[in-house]
């Protein structure tokens, strides 16, 4: 029976993981922290917690109490951290809150880990770990920076990062690499591309042009739509994290991406196609749709869905250009490979959208109505 520390499990990827690890692993009790932030939703893992294999905790990461009191208590086994403020623009307004808590909240648990795991020193000073033990850090390919027209992020490619959210996790990556080289922590890093797919907060590109056309509003493309983001199915990451923190090497960092590289303007303009393509195939998928114009055959009509909604609007600051990853590394090592082809996925994830409208609504009430307003109203 292997315990875990899963933080950051009520936000999309971290959810997806908890309910991925439940399902595969019989053998394991998860705990999970999360602070519940804007980007937290505990109705997503409702039906996963507060049983005899999930318990969940609300609290921050940089809590060292709390930290020390879970880790006494429930001796975990593995920590894996996706707990962290993950929104590039809000990074831009608001830098100190992402360094707050995707740094110092990464030293914590570190920290809440080497009191509880190490069990003495060896003949050189370093400290011992207990067997078995592993802290996985989920980070991201933005540590890297940007790319021009080639090439790819390899593990060995030099931290370049631009935003005031991929310098944190930049940071963060590196303060749980210290630990490793100064105590011998026994670590793992992954860094992975832009995911998609169910429960993503609908602030991120995909979920945002669902929502955005489902509400027969303009959907807002940054400069000229050129950005290029290699994009991964949620449950290939979920699995590759699954891989490196119990098989993966400690020490080591491995890239995670689907080689599957858009531009922002053609992920929009996929996004449209599929979503008229559904409700074509589909019509009674309409009645979600906030306008309900009838067509000449009396169904409501859908040919407004179109690429004529797409409007530009300022460019974001410091705007990576590109990014791409090289899995190589996790391919031929755990023999991971990113499953799901994006053509299947997109579709698996606009299904799920159209059929779970009212947690769209139920994370996007509040805080994030006023967010949104301010960022998108006055372009
Ligand atoms: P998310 O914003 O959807 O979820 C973050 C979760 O962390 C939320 O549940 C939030 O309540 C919680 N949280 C925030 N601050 C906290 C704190 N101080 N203490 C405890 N909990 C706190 O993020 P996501 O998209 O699921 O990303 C998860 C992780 O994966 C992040 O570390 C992110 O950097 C990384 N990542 C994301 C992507 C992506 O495409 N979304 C790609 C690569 C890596």
């Amino acid at each position: 029976m292997k315990t875990y520390l899963v933080t950051g499990a009520a936000g999309f990827i971290g959810a997806n993981y908890l309910k991925y690890i439940l399902a595969k692993h019989d053998d394991i009790r998860v705990v999970v922290l999360d602070a519940l932030t804007y980007a937290g939703n505990l109705g997503t893992i409702a039906n996963d917690i507060d049983n005899d294999r999930c318990i969940f905790f609300k609290g921050d990461i940089c809590d060292r109490e709390l930290a020390d009191r879970l880790f006494g208590e429930y001796k975990f086994d593995y920590i894996v951290n996706f707990a962290a403020e993950s929104h590039v623009d809000r990074s831009i307004e608001n830098p100190q809150l992402f360094l707050m808590t995707n740094i110092l909240g990464t030293q914590n648990l570190l920290d809440a880990a080497r009191r509880a795991w190490v069990t003495g020193k060896d003949e050189n000073g370093y400290p011992t770990w207990r067997k078995g033990v592993r802290y996985h850090q989920v980070s991201t390919d933005e540590v890297y920076g940007s790319l021009g027209a080639e090439g790819y992020f390899h593990e060995t490619t030099p931290l370049c990062p631009h935003s005031p959210y991929s310098a944190s996790k930049t940071s963060a990556d590196m303060v749980v690499m210290a630990y490793h080289d100064t105590y011998k922590m026994p670590v793992t890093i992954t860094r992975c591309s832009n995911n998609y797919g169910p429960y993503h907060f609908p602030e991120k590109l995909i979920p945002l042009i669902i929502k955005n056309i489902l509400e027969g509003k303009k959907l807002p493309v940054y400069g000229d739509g050129s950005n290029v983001r290699d994009w991964l199915y949620v449950e290939d990451h979920c699995k590759a994290i699954d891989l490196v923190v119990r098989q993966g090497k400690e020490g080591e960092v491995y890239n995670v991406g689907g080689h599957n590289e858009k531009t922002n303007l053609e992920i929009v303009k996929l996004t449209i196609a599929t979503i008229r393509r559904l409700m074509t195939e589909n019509p009674s998928y309409r009645k979600v749709l906030k306008k309900q114009e009838k067509d000449a055959n009396g169904e409501i009509a859908i040919d407004w869905i179109n690429e004529d909604l797409i409007t530009f609007v300022k460019d974001r600051l410091g705007h990576d250009q590109r990014y791409a990853i090289d899995p190589t590394k996790i391919m031929n090592a755990l023999g991971w490979y990113p499953e799901t082809k994006f053509e299947v996925g997109i579709v698996k994830t606009i299904d799920w959208y159209l059929n779970n409208q009212e947690w769209v609504e139920e994370v996007t009430s509040g805080d994030y109505q006023n967010y949104y307003e301010r960022m998108y109203s006055k372009r």
